[in-house]
């Protein structure tokens, strides 16, 4: 950050805004730099870097300070709304709050809550008192959340009494670091072990009436969020990123997000995984437009609504979501007007070409696709606006990112030998995507696991699990992660070309393919298929999708098909291949802690 040794504390500096990057993106890879875009940021005197003063103080102290920053929704009706300037009192007070409770920095502050004031003004506060902040998926059940409270170490949570004397409370003796836990709306006298949020509040409030806050002067490197991956692969990994990642958060939000003052943008994940926070908070807030959130689950005709009613400039959604709505129908779609609309981004799974497509004709624009990791804390890959999409593709990588993909060994994964890997060049070739570390929001720990951590590095890349490939043009292509992908008679077969191919029937609305061990073919695919309103899950129909699936894609077509009323999702929204798999082999289900429906 320039200059910051010369200004005082509180003074704001107003930085230029990065032009968008439609139409030059060559240009820009050439030229741009993360040390460039810290100078985008505010920064805090003497090299402080605070992810809750980038996203909401600056802005409150100039001409964005009345500017909605955040409207709750609950069922798509607007319930309370607050300012960037009311944001950054509210915000304050909780961190005096919690500073009064003892919270200093490096601890950790976790929230099990449904989208709410108090989760945004929770994630705000403390980071503000220079804590690290972990988000829980509100419909954890018990397990799930005291395993992560007590891997996290945390210190105090915030969250509403029944969950916590359903999941908490019975576990309390587990959770000797868990030293405070404040109940949001709240009535019942606390109880032992717990205390009142709106008090906190209320005492915050009188103390900074009396006196001043000021943030905590946190450094670039320390740590800011904590993420537990969504453990679609097995056990969840906890990811530690630290302050500097805010400057990936706000140029990505402005490159593949597109965000600048003035949209309404919506997010549907939920906070409790990465994107809801990246990308539900942090990163649009950053770019000072106003973010809406609703607090309940899906329901389309109610989706439409809150994209038509709040004039939703900017969409960010997953496939499973868009899959959703594409089973509901366009009809629905076209009952509803979406003039205010711009762009329609996704994340958290391969996107399936017939998913892009169909954008045109629900919302009039293709969707875009975005490929990235808790681990990698920021969009890696994408489809940017203002350039030409490719339908399956993930697109490509941010300006600023190195990617790759690397010749893979006997175990599907990037071969190391002698500690080194080899780079595959030519176009199209698979191997596993890898990144060159350095960009501001990578993740710095896995959390107590430096081994894990460690596994992840060879020979100056990071190694993402997943197998994609690079046409001529330089668009990134998925092909599966590492641990989904099936090997049939000689043929390395990549579950989302065939999940794609299938969801191209008019009867299939979502589609999870496994590879089931076969004396021949060492593996064969088999297909689960749900299916669209109107259709019957008959064996006529079972026969006409392996036709029309061998049609498409030859040998590497499903041999077997089930149809399957619903299939398994984590909560962050992604078929969960390795659970259809064990079921099918009959094997050990796993951590299950992720599923979505588990109690
Ligand atoms: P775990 O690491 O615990 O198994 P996870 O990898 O699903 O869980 P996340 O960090 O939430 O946890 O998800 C990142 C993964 O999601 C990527 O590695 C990739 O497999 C998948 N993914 C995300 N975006 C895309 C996309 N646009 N296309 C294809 N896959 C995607
Ligand atoms: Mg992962």
């Amino acid at each position: 950050m320039a200059d910051t040794s010369t200004r005082r504390a509180g003074e704001i500096r107003h930085v230029p805004l990065l032009e968008p990057l439609i139409g030059d993106y060559e240009e820009r890879c050439r030229t741009f730099g993360w040390e460039q875009a810290r100078d985008l940021l505010a920064g805090l005197p003497d090299g402080g870097l605070n992810m809750a003063y980038e996203a909401v103080d600056r802005h409150a102290a100039g001409p964005l300070s009345d500017v909605v920053a955040l409207r709750f929704l609950d069922r798509g009706v607007p319930t309370a709304e607050l300012t960037y300037a009311e944001l950054r009192r509210a915000s304050d007070v909780v961190a005096v709050g919690l500073q009064a409770l003892g919270v200093v920095p490096g601890d950790r502050v976790c929230t099990l809550l449904q989208r709410s004031p108090a989760l945004y003004l929770t994630v705000l506060g403390t980071l503000k008192a220079g804590a690290v902040y972990c988000p829980l998926f509100p419909a954890f059940g018990p397990e799930p959340v005291c395993d992560r409270l007590s891997l996290g170490s945390v210190r105090v949570l915030v969250t509403d009494r029944l969950s916590y004397e359903r999941k908490v409370a019975p576990f309390r003796a587990r959770l000797p670091h868990l030293e405070t836990v404040l109940l949001v709306d709240d009535d019942a006298a606390p109880t032992e072990g717990t205390a009142s949020w709106d008090a906190m509040v209320a005492s915050a409030t009188d103390a900074l009436d009396r006196s001043s806050f000021e943030i905590a002067r946190t450094r670039p490197e320390q740590p800011a969020l904590l993420h537990f991956t969504s453990g679609t692969t097995g056990r969840p990994k906890a990811a530690v990123h630290v302050h500097e990642a805010v400057v990936a958060h706000h140029v990505t939000a402005m490159w593949a997000l597109d965000l600048r003052p003035g949209d309404v943008y919506w997010c549907t994940a939920d906070p409790g995984w990465v994107t809801g926070t990246s990308y539900g908070i942090i990163g649009p807030l950053c770019r000072g437009v106003t973010v809406v959130t609703d607090s309940s689950d899906f329901d389309a005709r109610r989706w439409y609504r809150v994209l038509q009613d709040q004039r939703v400039t900017v969409f960010y959604t997953a496939p499973t979501a868009l899959r959703m709505l594409m089973r509901v129908g366009a009809d629905l779609a076209h009952e509803h007007s979406f003039p205010a609309l711009r762009h329609v981004v996704s994340v958290g799974e391969p996107l399936n070409p017939e998913a892009v497509v169909w954008g045109v004709e629900a919302f009039g624009m293709p969707v875009h696709d975005t490929w990235w990791q808790t681990e990698t804390g920021a969009i890696m890959v994408s489809n940017f606006p203002g350039m030409p999409i490719r339908p399956g593709s993930m697109g490509r990588p941010v300006p600023g990112i190195t990617a790759a993909v690397l010749e893979r060994g006997p175990d599907g994964r990037a071969a190391v030998v002698d500690g080194h890997v080899h780079v595959l060049t030519e176009p199209d070739a698979v191997g596993e995507l890898a990144l060159r570390p350095g960009w501001p929001s990578m993740f710095r720990a896995y959390l107590d696991d430096p081994e894990r951590y460690a596994q992840c590095f060879a020979d100056g890349w990071y190694l993402s699990g997943d197998l994609a490939r690079f046409d001529a043009d330089g668009y990134g292509w998925f092909v599966g992660r590492a641990d989904d992908v099936i090997k049939s008679a000689g043929h390395l077969i990549g579950p989302f070309e065939v999940e794609s191919a299938l969801m191209e029937h008019p009867a299939v609305a979502e589609v999870g393919v496994i590879g089931k061990p076969d004396p021949l073919a060492g593996e064969v695919v088999k297909a689960f298929v749900t299916l669209r309103a109107g259709y019957e899950p008959t064996p006529a129909l079972q026969r006409e999708l392996i036709t029309f699936g061998r049609h498409r894609l030859g040998s590497v077509a499903p041999r077997e098909i089930a149809f399957d009323q619903a299939l398994p999702h984590t909560r962050s929204g992604k078929v969960m291949r390795r659970l259809l798999k064990a079921r099918e082999l009959g094997l050990p289900e796993g951590d299950l802690s992720t599923v979505e429906g588990q109690p």
